[in-house]
């Protein structure tokens, strides 16, 4: 009888073992895969063809979890603008977006979930710097230095208190867009956006050569010159902006869908319960990001990321707790 007992438990306790491995291989597996997704290299993610909307815009990424708009281009430039983001899939994403960015100087290139957004938040963030110019004392009494020091303080306070923010500088989105003029269009026909975007950069503003006409003297001609850099520095970080919204969603989304379209495909292991999401984790965190990372979505509703333009979130297994 004592034998029988004997075998039986050292029979469970191998059982036991072998069963915790597993688990623990499975576990591995999941976590190894998925940092791999983070990290991994050379990437081919079929976010869809170029495609028109009805409003002569183009998706760039129609199959993909957070399509793209754009507009002020023909198909040819919609599809160099998309090989560029492809090719940068598994590059560094500044790079991408300076890659992107003289096109959208060019072709004054409008993204319609870029639109949207300014839309929906900039006169909130208009209204909260309003407001605390009205709740500032004496603030008529102010020196023009002290009252250009508060605004840059209230602009700040203003991005913070939006539900949503994308990751990038929203004050120069949100202040660059306003700026339309002619003049930076015939800047940029004349000299090249590259040509400018370097003189802009450089401290002395030295005369440079561009298609036989040099900058500085055309510039020379104008009357505030210092408005002029200032407005024209202020365009340039709105592009760039622009630029770097359009690379990051394009890719978080990219990637987004390859996560996707693997749980599709496979399945998802048996020890997914549930998915979380993981946003950065960092100070820029929007609070609409913020109040949905306790939130678990069932196995079979896969979230759909990134939640908004800019958004870093990404999606996560929940792994089984052991009964
Ligand atoms: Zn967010």
């Amino acid at each position: 009888m004592l034998w029988m007992i004997l075998a039986f438990i050292i029979v469970s306790l191998i059982w036991i073992a072998m069963r915790s491995m597993t688990r623990k291989k499975e576990e591995k597996r999941l976590l190894t895969e998925f940092a791999s997704r983070v990290t991994s290299r050379r990437e081919i993610i079929d976010t869809g063809e170029v495609s028109k909307t009805e409003d002569n815009g183009w998706i760039l990424n129609p199959k993909s979890t957070f399509p793209l708009t754009i507009y002020g281009v023909d198909e040819e430039i919609a599809r160099r603008i998309k090989e560029i983001l492809d090719r940068g899939l598994s590059d560094d994403i500044y790079r991408v977006a300076e890659n992107i960015s003289s096109l959208i100087a060019r072709y004054k290139i409008r993204c319609k979930e870029i639109d949207e957004y300014i839309k929906t938040f900039k006169p909130i963030y208009l209204k909260r710097i309003e407001e605390q110019i009205e709740g500032y004392p004496n603030w008529e009494e102010l020196s023009d230095a002290e009252k250009k020091d508060l605004i840059s303080k209230f602009r700040t306070n203003a991005i913070l208190s939006l539900e949503v923010r994308p990751y990038c500088d929203i004050e120069a989105l949100f202040e660059g867009d306003a700026l339309d003029s002619p003049l930076y269009d015939t800047l940029i026909e004349k000299y090249g956006y590259d040509a400018i975007k370097y003189y802009l950069r450089r401290a002395d503003r030295k005369d440079i050569t561009s298609n036989g006409d040099t900058i500085y003297s055309f510039i020379e001609e104008l009357k505030d010159l210092d408005l002029l850099y200032k407005e024209m520095s202020l365009y340039w970080q709105y592009i760039e902006e622009v630029s770097f919204l359009i690379a990051h969603t394009y890719m978080m989304s990219a990637y987004a869908t390859r996560d996707y379209l693997d749980f599709k495909k496979f399945g998802k292991s048996e020890l997914t319960s549930e998915w979380k999401l993981i946003n950065a984790n960092d100070e820029n965190v929007c609070p609409h990001c913020r109040s949905l990372e306790n939130t678990y979505f069932s196995s079979e509703d896969y979230p759909r990321v990134p939640l908004h333009i800019g958004c870093r979130c990404v999606v996560t297994p929940v792994i089984r707790k052991e009964k």
